[in-house]
């Protein structure tokens, strides 16, 4: 495993989509293991693959010992509503409030390409659908509102 460099804005690749795994592979069971590391080097509790450089639909997550990684995932239902504060590795030294979806299943495949449903709701919920959001090129500062400086 390594602990790769953080991509930062305004890097142009944070913007792009990031393309399907179609073929889960060791080279994608050693990217998620990278991510994982990466992410927990940074003291993150999310990571998407296109934060390492890497533009493939791959997340880990972890909101406190709960982790997860989930490649292809897709929101396929979504409820409530809460506003609160997030920031990103990407976007360092800084923090908004963010409204995103309480609730929401995610569809997605593991690391042995099984097919996976999860409900998540609070914090995981959020930290997913800001994953999720990295797959499309689209950062928190883009739907935040009381950006400041994180002191
Ligand atoms: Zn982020």
């Amino acid at each position: 495993m390594a602990i790769y460099q953080i991509v930062k804005e305004p890097d142009q690749s944070l913007r792009t989509r990031s393309k399907p795994v179609n073929n889960i592979n060791d080279g994608v069971r050693r990217v998620l293991d990278n991510m994982k590391e990466t992410m927990y080097a940074f003291d993150g509790i999310g990571l998407a693959a296109i934060q390492i450089g890497v533009p493939k639909r791959m997340i880990v997550v972890d909101p406190g010992d709960n982790y997860m990684e989930l490649i292809n995932p897709v929101i396929t239902d979504s409820s409530g509503q809460k506003k609160a504060s997030e920031g990103c590795l990407s976007v360092p030294g800084k923090v908004g409030l963010v409204d995103r979806a309480q609730k929401i299943t995610v569809k997605a495949l593991n690391r042995d390409g099984e097919e996976i449903t999860l409900e998540a709701e609070d914090l995981l919920a959020r930290v997913l659908q800001h994953e999720i959001d990295h797959l499309e090129g689209i950062l928190f500062i883009d739907i935040a509102t009381h950006l400041q400086a994180d002191e």
